[in-house]
């Protein structure tokens, strides 16, 4: 069975035309299938829709949550209710064009990958200033990450049962997909296909969204911001040895002709400010320890048609 994981947010007008298009191209498909809807407290009418359709179609199944709490655990509930010997993550906006599926079905049939990936190789219709930050950001956290993320991936994706299990199996509250899937290894085949602009309503992302969304990444794969600021301690504390030898000596031969007011406070303002910004840093990693600690749930269920719905902790 093929299970597809679609997370919802305020998405009634581009849902009929998904459901219409992806229940199509899967019933082509000869396989059993199921379409796991889940319902991130949207706004609008992307409830009652999902209910109109699980009534008249018994592949639809889905998972309403009590409010928004974000595409992360949206897939994160789907993953968990998932019930398919090969799950994929899909977008309800049309971005992910589901008739990429009969090809990723094969390869993995062929038994020589674990997932199909898929990546934009262009990033048409989408602002430069976004773009060149997005290239920035995946440059930055291949360096200093062990999650291999490729550039334009997308989180749609079709997986064996064995990728679903492990990514469960990685139950932290601070998700980063992204970096999950890199994470958890096994073989992966990339798909790549041009962008797709969104049928109808509206992006949920921001620019400063993405770049919080972006900051959250490297702080959930990353130490290494963490070992930067001890090693620029490191850094700091032996060049200042180094010029209090030098003032030493200047002093002793040359006296002290008092001089170097501003640049005394230049280097005052860069240390505080440095201080401040790491503070910040760290305080990034304990904010997300904090939230890791309080074992919150990852969402919470009000209304569904699966039967006894799992969560994990
Ligand atoms: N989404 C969600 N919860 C949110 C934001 C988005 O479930 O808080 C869903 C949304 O309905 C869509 C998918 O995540 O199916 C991707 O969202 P969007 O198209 O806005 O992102 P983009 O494609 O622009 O990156
Ligand atoms: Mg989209």
């Amino acid at each position: 069975m093929i299970s597809i994981i679609v997370p919802c947010y305020n998405e009634e007008e581009a849902l009929p035309i998904f459901y219409q298009e992806c229940s199509a191209v899967l019933s082509s498909m000869n396989e059993a299938y199921e379409l796991l809807f889940v319902n991130d407290g949207s706004k609008d009418g992307t409830l009652s829709i999902l209910k109109e359709l699980s009534e008249t179609d018994a592949c639809v199944r889905y998972l309403s949550f009590s409010r928004n709490f974000g595409k992360e655990s949206a897939m994160f509930a789907g993953f968990c209710n998932a019930k398919g010997d090969y799950v994929a993550v899909m977008d309800a906006d049309m971005q992910d064009p589901p008739s990429l599926l009969p090809q990723m079905l094969e390869i993995l049939r062929t038994g020589e990958y674990d997932s199909v990936a898929t990546r934009r190789v262009d990033r048409a219709g989408e602002p430069p200033l976004r773009s060149w930050f997005a290239r920035q950001f995946y440059k930055l956290i291949n360096w200093i990450s062990d999650a291999d993320i490729v550039d334009g991936a997308r989180d749609f994706r079709l997986m064996c049962r064995e990728m679903v299990d492990a990514i469960l199996s990685m139950s932290e509250y601070n998700r980063f997909s992204k970096g999950i899937f890199g994470w958890v290894g096994f073989r992966t085949y990339w798909l790549p296909y041009e962008n797709v602009e969104r049928v109808a309503g509206q992006t949920k992302w921001s620019f400063w969204k993405l770049f919080k969304y972006a900051v959250d990444g490297i702080i959930n794969f990353s130490q290494t911001p963490l070992s930067a600021m001890f090693w620029f301690g490191m850094g700091m504390v032996a060049i200042s040895i180094l010029v209090l030898i030098f003032l030493v000596v200047r002093r002793a031969v040359f006296g002290d002709p008092v001089a170097g007011w501003a640049s005394t406070i230049c280097v005052i303002i860069f240390i505080g400010g440095m201080q401040t910004f790491f503070l910040g840093v760290m305080g990034q990693y304990i904010a997300k320890t904090y939230m890791e600690t309080k074992h919150r749930p990852h969402y919470i269920v009000s209304e569904t048609n699966v039967e006894e719905p799992q969560k994990i902790r």
